[in-house]
């Protein structure tokens, strides 16, 4: 990742990409203190769009927020400095990286004086699962590792220590042969996938767990939107694994995820094991409109 042309955005300049570094003890480095965001530009029929922009950035902020990190640029700036990494590095379409971090002034948990740093960069990243998962659907493994509690990592912040857990459980389910791991809460709740919220689907009503153990995900508000205006309807309630096992559909949501169907779960085939109708459905009414085909919801996307 680090040796290629381009420019990175760091601290309001333009960097050129292999010399945008930092220091060892960078204090972020060590106790997993940062938030970040995953946000997504597709290719248009007129350029390059950054799709839901302006919810990411206000994510990015709240996670700060939430974990008393003061960002020394306004919301208006960091846009921006999402729009010129699209330009600068003439990208069709891109995967962007906005992160927020602590400084390598001082070490230690006590350490004060810290300074908050930000990063952009963008590049393009084309599949997040293989092409064939948004089609044929994921295998997933429930996880042995519990999702965060609220009072442990804050699940309202996408900070970068909480990902040690979402990396955990991956690593588990992939060297189990699994796609991808559903984690559950504390309780034993669905909360969601290593980055991803999930839904299921049974008779003609999408459930998705409450936001109490899982990130609040943008493209979950989005199909969530899109499902209503549909005409289906879409309950927030707690669910337990087996309600998973007998649902006629399920899938992940996610910005590199997008929409994937999930066609097996603990070794249970899902529904009839592939990508069922009302997820196909509303995959392909994400696609359009992430790709600029649809008069839907412009206003979600942004063109540098
Ligand atoms: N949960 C987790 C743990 C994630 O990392 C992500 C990806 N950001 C999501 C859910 C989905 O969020 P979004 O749709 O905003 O990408």
């Amino acid at each position: 990742m680090a040796d290629r042309d381009g420019v990175i955005w760091l601290d309001g300049e333009l960097i050129p990409w292999r010399d945008a570094k930092v220091h060892v003890l960078t204090h972020t480095l060590h106790y997993g203190m940062g938030v970040f965001e995953g946000v997504r530009a597709y290719e248009t029929g007129s350029g390059p769009a950054i799709f839901r922009l302006k919810e990411h950035t206000d994510r990015l902020f709240n996670s700060a927020k939430i974990l008393s990190m003061k960002v020394p640029f306004d919301k208006d700036q960091i846009n921006e400095a999402h729009t010129t990494m699209i330009r600068e590095n003439k990208l069709p379409h891109a995967y962007l990286r906005p992160l927020v971090f602590y400084g390598s002034e001082a070490m230690g948990l006590r350490a004060n004086g810290l300074t908050v740093h930000v990063a952009v960069a963008a590049w393009e990243w084309p599949s997040y699962m293989s092409p064939e998962a948004l089609e044929l659907g994921i295998k997933v493994r429930t996880s042995s590792y519990t999702r965060h509690h609220v009072n442990i990592t804050m699940c309202k912040a996408k900070s970068t220590g909480s990902y040690m857990n979402s990396m955990l459980a991956l690593n588990e389910a992939l060297s189990g042969g699994a796609d991808e791991a559903l984690l559950l809460d504390n309780e034993g709740y669905v909360a969601e996938g290593s980055g991803e919220n999930v839904f299921l689907i049974r008779d003609g009503v999408l459930y998705t767990p409450e936001l109490t153990s899982c990130l609040d995900g943008i493209t979950r508000k989005t199909i969530f939107q899109l499902a209503e205006e549909r005409g289906y309807k879409v309950r927030e309630k707690r669910l337990t694994r087996d309600e998973f096992y007998i649902a006629d559909e399920a899938f992940f949501t996610g910005t590199a995820a997008e929409v994937t169907p999930i066609r097996e779960l603990d070794g249970r085939i899902i529904g009839e094991g592939k990508r069922g109708p009302i997820t196909e459905e509303l995959q392909s009414v994400y696609f359009d409109l992430v790709r600029g085909k649809s008069e839907e919801h412009r206003e979600w996307l942004t063109y540098p």
